[in-house]
């Protein structure tokens, strides 16, 4: 069987972040559909260019091209793997949905680990935030700084704002959390799965926290 850990917060949360940093401590994965999706879209594939301008304009992408790449995904992977998925499920028919998927795939989604943070920090996250362009590593001008002003410590290129951590965007992306995003906690909830942690506080504290969740 492999394990699924969903980790669930709004954009800014830490929910990257966090997941890229527990995972090689307790050999998991970090699935990252967001960055699945950009990469997908950087190599111009027909998922990447079908999604391309929903990403821009900081709303949802259509389920289906989601469920391709999750099931995808799953079928790839050796039985016993854990999987962290991070920006997967986003709405309720999604975290439906990804009960067949992992079914089907040999999967079980294990829990569901909500990173708590309050508007303003979100704000102050997004709005610090930078993106390695090649790797997918992330950064953060006050809380998470490369060594080197503007370039990734793993692989040495030059770090970029995501196309959609633009202050417009970022506003338009907290509303689609709110309206889509935010119920799937309530399935959780009710399936009896859910850790909240509270993720005010540094990078290191917060995966301190999760770390001990999963
Ligand atoms: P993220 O890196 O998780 O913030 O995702 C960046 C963007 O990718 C989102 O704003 C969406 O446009 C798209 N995306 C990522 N995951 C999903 C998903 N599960 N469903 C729909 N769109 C998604």
């Amino acid at each position: 069987m492999k394990r699924i850990i969903v980790f669930l917060g709004a954009p800014g949360a830490g929910k990257g972040t966090a997941a890229a940093a527990v995972a090689p401590k307790v050999g998991a994965r970090h699935v990252s559909t967001g960055a699945m999706l950009r990469d997908a879209v950087a190599r111009g594939t027909p998922a990447g260019l079908e999604a391309k301008s929903y990403m821009d304009a900081g709303g949802l992408v259509p389920d289906a091209v989601l469920y391709r790449m999750v099931s995808e995904l799953l079928a790839g992977e050796k039985d016993g793997a854990t999987l962290f998925f991070d920006g997967f499920p986003r709405n309720e028919a999604q975290a439906a949905e990804l009960e067949s998927l992992a079914a089907a795939g040999g999967a079980k989604v294990e829990s569901a680990i909500l990173l708590d943070v309050s508007r303003e920090t979100l704000l102050a996250r997004l709005g610090g935030r930078r993106v390695c362009p090649k790797c997918g590593a992330g950064y953060h001008v006050q809380s998470l700084p490369p060594k080197k002003d503007g370039i990734c410590d793993a692989c040495g290129a030059q770090l970029t704002i995501r196309a959609d951590d633009q202050p417009a965007t970022i506003a338009h992306r907290l509303e689609v959390y709110e309206s889509a995003t935010a119920p799937v906690i309530g399935f959780y909830e009710k399936a009896g799965t859910l850790r909240r942690i509270d993720a005010s506080g540094s990078a290191s504290e917060v995966a301190a926290l999760v770390q001990a969740a999963v």
